[in-house]
């Protein structure tokens, strides 16, 4: 069995002191590859370097709480992520997008750095790994001025709206720990309706351990859960869930074939 942990944070403080053990555990588990998501401008260096791991991809990009402080401190942001993107296993951008949950950076910043990741993934053709917390009208409002641009709306518990919007427009989603939660039944129920070939499984690791380690570090091994509930929502087999996601992480990340 194959699977991708399709968004994970293996370089955040808390796999400081046991990286590779937790690498090795979801080697262990069937995961064979690991996109190490990019939060911040001084994350890219360590995010990239872990990718001499085989099967270890990265992306690079600024989460919209970072939007604020990263334009007050550089103008050159863009330029930034486009020399970024001219490294090996460099394969998405983001995590980017809005978060007006938290709101730990303002509205018009957040917009700002989301619309400089749009261009880019236009300009490169490189799909964006998408944030959005209470912000769905917002996001696709900025999307749509973007034709062509592709990408994976990370750590989908939105609304069906949304998703509706997200697969017409040919965006993917990608599933958590949350699909796991008791309280998700909306979430199941809309997964119920979601195209498998838009789906993709992911961690967040470090945070939204699913069921049954919920409440304790997350790690990428335990991504095979939310690919166990995907699998009963769907009716299907692990296997072939481990199967349909794998090869739509593919599809979409379509540069991660190029560094095998
Ligand atoms: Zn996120
Ligand atoms: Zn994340």
């Amino acid at each position: 069995m194959k699977l991708v942990d399709s968004h994970c944070h293996l370089s955040f403080p808390d796999f400081l002191e046991d990286q590779q053990k937790v690498i090795g555990r979801a080697r262990e588990a069937g995961v064979m590859a690991f996109l190490n998501i990019c939060t911040k401008l001084d994350e890219i260096e360590m995010v990239h370097s872990l990718t001499t791991e085989p099967g270890v991809y990265c992306s690079v990009g600024i989460h919209p709480h970072e939007a604020s402080m990263t334009l007050q401190t550089t103008n050159k942001l863009k330029h930034i992520l486009e020399e970024r993107l001219q490294t090996p296993k460099t394969i998405g951008l983001g995590e980017t997008g809005l978060d007006y949950y938290y709101n730990h950076s303002e509205k018009d910043d957040q917009e700002q750095s989301f619309r400089i990741h749009c261009e880019l993934a236009v300009k490169y053709h490189v799909p964006l790994i998408i944030h959005t917390r209470d912000a769905d009208e917002d996001a696709i409002r900025i999307l749509d001025d973007y034709p062509g641009v592709q990408g994976v709306f990370h750590c989908f518990s939105g609304s069906e709206m949304l998703a509706e919007q997200a697969i017409s427009r040919g965006f993917y989603l990608s599933l958590s720990g949350i699909l796991t939660f008791k309280k998700a039944d909306e979430l199941r129920k809309i997964t119920e309706v979601v195209p498998l070939d838009k789906l993709l499984v992911e961690t967040d690791a470090p945070y939204l351990a699913p069921i049954p380690h919920r409440g304790h570090r997350n790690e990428p091994a335990y991504v095979i859960e939310t690919a166990k509930m995907l699998a009963q929502i769907k009716g299907k087999s692990l296997e072939e869930i481990a199967t349909a996601t794998t090869a739509n992480f593919f599809k979409l990340f379509s540069r991660a074939e190029t560094f095998q």
